[in-house]
């Protein structure tokens, strides 16, 4: 029989619902669908690396360069895992890897989930 876990993850910034996602134990699997139905998949890190390095360097404002410099710090923590970029209808930016989020999904109780990590 396979089991599975669904629940709703929100924005830690302002809890709008950013994606379901449903965890299955065995065979491991776990799949995230934003709220307009698309799949959302993990992005290799090295991309999102390159990304917010480019941010550091030219943001203008100092609060999208501490930013992008905490989102570097995260990437280079987690660069062997597969990432998440999960991005809020208000747009903030959250950073997730898989690992937490099938920990956050399996260690929370009830229907909903705070992302456990802002990028933003
Ligand atoms: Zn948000």
């Amino acid at each position: 029989m396979v089991r599975t876990t669904s629940k709703r993850l929100t924005c830690p910034a302002c809890q709008v619902v950013v994606a379901d996602a449903v965890h299955q134990r065995w065979p491991a699997d776990l799949r995230l669908r934003a709220p307009d139905g698309t799949r959302i998949a993990p992005t290799r890190v090295s991309i999102l690396l390159e990304l917010a390095r480019r941010e550091q360097a030219t943001a203008a404002a100092l609060p999208d360069r501490e930013a992008a410099a905490a989102r570097v710090a995260f990437l280079t923590r987690h660069a062997s895992e597969l990432v998440y970029e999960l991005v809020c209808p208000q747009g903030h930016l959250t950073l997730c890897t898989m690992p937490q989020l099938v920990t956050a999904v399996r260690r929370t109780p009830g229907a909903w989930v705070t992302l456990p990590y802002g990028g933003r």
